[in-house]
């Protein structure tokens, strides 16, 4: 049968009905992909799998939130919707609206913006509004205008939003016959966390699985409240994505953390550019640095053994490599060869770097 996308396949689990309009970009069941090399580099018997999130439509896990959220704001009779965003929230609303045929507003913050995602919600379409001030500014201000203008708010304190992202833990158990052991994730609102958790609790609850998996969130040490204990205001970190001091779904989070037997720690910049780097080139994977932050984790507590040999462990990827082009050429110091038309030079330069 034709996939097409993630509500119709797991409607009886999502809050719509058969009357439902479905807006949908064939978004959901990415690949669960096994890592081969990475865990013999490291010296440890692990079965470590990456959940490709980068390969939804709009190259990010948004996506799974965004088909629902809007699907619901059309049925309300909804003629626009607004989020802030890092970047991939606003270019997922964008396309989603483009495709209800309603109106997108969004808020970034300035200048911190990977290029890709402007790119997104500039060719869809969107109203870009930039502030000066970062993710925590322009959620406030969504939180306040929402009450005032005739807009549906798309951010992850939209409840629907998480429902959305609950089936890509119904992926992982289905494909894997059962939970992970531990399933890392970057964390910066911590919608995503909870979502998976919602997600893993109700296929436990129905014996689809014969465990939960442990929890476990990493952050950027410049945007860490859960490490940190409080809330940061001027929160920093080249993954753009997770550059959030004040989380949205905080509370939810650390019951999770306790619920699920989990815990959060964070890495600084050089950590994530390093694990983005060594994924790509080890295992052929390009994530965007806020992704890599999982995989900078897991490798860390796997090393440590507080993740023990012989668990099954799940990074989420949550965003495509190609979103933040500048990044990922500032840390190759790999230049193109310049060469001309001519076979000898050719095959001069193949043979010195053989
Ligand atoms: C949104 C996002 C995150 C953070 O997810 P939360 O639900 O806010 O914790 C991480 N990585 C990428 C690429 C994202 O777009």
């Amino acid at each position: 049968m034709r996939y097409t996308g993630l509500i119709e396949r797991y409607k009886d689990r999502l809050p719509v009905n058969s009357n439902t309009n479905i807006i949908s970009l064939g978004e959901g069941n990415t690949p669960l992909i096994k890592l081969n090399n990475i865990p013999k580099d490291i010296g440890k018997d692990v079965d470590m799998y990456i959940k490709y999130e980068g390969l939804n439509p709009t190259g990010s896990f948004k996506d799974r939130g965004m088909t629902m959220a809007v699907t619901k704001a059309v049925e309300e009779g909804s003629k626009a919707i607004i989020c802030a965003s890092t970047g991939n929230t606003s270019a997922a609303a964008a396309a989603y609206a483009a495709r209800a045929g309603i109106k997108a507003f969004v808020i970034i913050p300035e200048g911190k913006i990977a290029l890709g995602k402007l790119a997104q919600a500039m060719i869809h379409g969107a109203v870009i509004l930039q502030i000066k001030g970062n993710f925590d500014d322009g959620m406030r201000m969504v939180k306040e205008v929402a009450d005032h203008a005739p807009v549906s708010i798309v951010n992850s304190i939209n409840l629907f939003r998480l429902q959305g992202q609950k089936t890509a833990a119904f992926e992982i158990v289905e494909e894997l016959g059962d939970a992970p052991d531990y399933h890392c994730l970057p964390v910066g609102n911590a919608g995503n966390i909870s979502a998976h958790w919602i997600g893993y609790s109700e296929y436990f609850k129905e014996g689809k699985s014969s465990k939960t998996p442990k929890m476990v969130g990493y952050q950027a040490a410049g945007a860490a409240p859960f490490v940190t204990g409080h809330m940061v205001d001027n929160p920093e970190t080249v993954a753009t994505a997770i550059r959030i001091g004040h989380p949205q779904s905080h509370h939810l989070a650390l019951q999770i953390e306790k619920m699920s037997g989990g815990w959060f720690d964070s890495f600084s910049d050089e950590d994530i550019l390093k694990a983005q780097k060594f994924l790509t080139e080890r295992e052929g994977i390009f994530c965007e640095p806020a992704s890599a932050t999982s995989v900078a984790g897991a490798l860390q507590d796997i090393q440590s053994g507080k993740i023990p040999e012989g668990s099954s462990v799940v990074c989420t990827l949550t965003g495509h490599g190609l979103k933040d082009p500048d990044t990922a050429i500032g840390q190759c110091d790999v230049k193109p060869i310049l060469v001309n038309p001519d076979l000898n030079e050719v095959k001069q330069a193949i043979l010195d770097n053989m």
